[in-house]
């Protein structure tokens, strides 16, 4: 069967997107995969607003297979929203942006730390039903990150309850420029990573707090 939307016959079910409650009545977009866990398909639930953000192309199959399900919903704007998402893989990774709360953190994009009590964003990637957290990047470097830009409606949407101070705080670091986009670098021999010269390897017999000193 294909992905639905219908209203929610009981408030029991919770949005798989945003962890709350789905109302009773409300108009819900159900998600239907191959059960992760065993035989048979499940069906994920999602606020319609939390689809078009996170799970566009399933939402926007939904409603090329039932246009226009119910006049209330306000479908220009849901299905704009997905298309944005549906155009760049890593937007429906946005969550929320957030204060950190510690300086351990290190951005996925840059690489470098995120100090404590900046403005980050956190990140997650829907796997087995639920939206599973895998970092954070600094604000300054969501624009190289997404590869899109226009980015503070939508970090505002999916925070909510930001001050005008926190809006205009995310605005000036969306504008900041990013620290060039890293990728990881898995087993690097540390003599490399610690040398000082470019391109001249410090030896291996010196431990690396001296080169540090020096
Ligand atoms: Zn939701
Ligand atoms: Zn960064």
């Amino acid at each position: 069967m294909g992905h639905v939307i219908e209203r929610a016959p009981s408030a029991r079910a919770t949005c798989r997107g945003c962890g709350t409650k789905l109302g009773k009545g409300e108009l819900r977009f159900g998600e239907r995969a191959p059960n992760p866990f065993g035989e048979g398909e499940v069906c994920y639930w999602f606020h319609l607003e939390c689809a078009a953000y996170l799970r566009p192309e399933p939402l926007l199959e939904a409603l090329a297979a039932a246009p226009e399900p119910d006049p209330s919903a306000p479908w220009t704007e849901l299905r704009a929203t997905a298309e944005v998402g549906a155009l760049h893989r890593r937007l429906p990774r946005l969550m929320r942006a957030e204060r950190a709360t510690s300086g351990r953190a290190s951005c996925r994009c840059c690489r470098e730390p995120i100090a404590k009590g900046s403005w980050r964003l956190s990140l997650a990637l829907f796997e087995d039903g639920r939206m599973q957290p895998i970092g954070f990047i600094h604000v300054a470097c969501a624009e190289p990150y997404f590869e899109a830009g226009d980015l503070l409606s939508r970090i505002v949407a999916r925070t909510g309850e930001l001050t005008a101070e926190d809006q205009a705080e995310l605005e000036r670091e969306l504008a900041r420029p990013a620290a060039a986009p890293k990728p990881v670098v898995k087993a690097a021999p540390p003599e490399v990573k610690l040398s000082k010269t470019e391109g001249e390897p410090a030896p291996a017999h010196r431990p690396a707090r001296k080169l540090d000193a020096g």
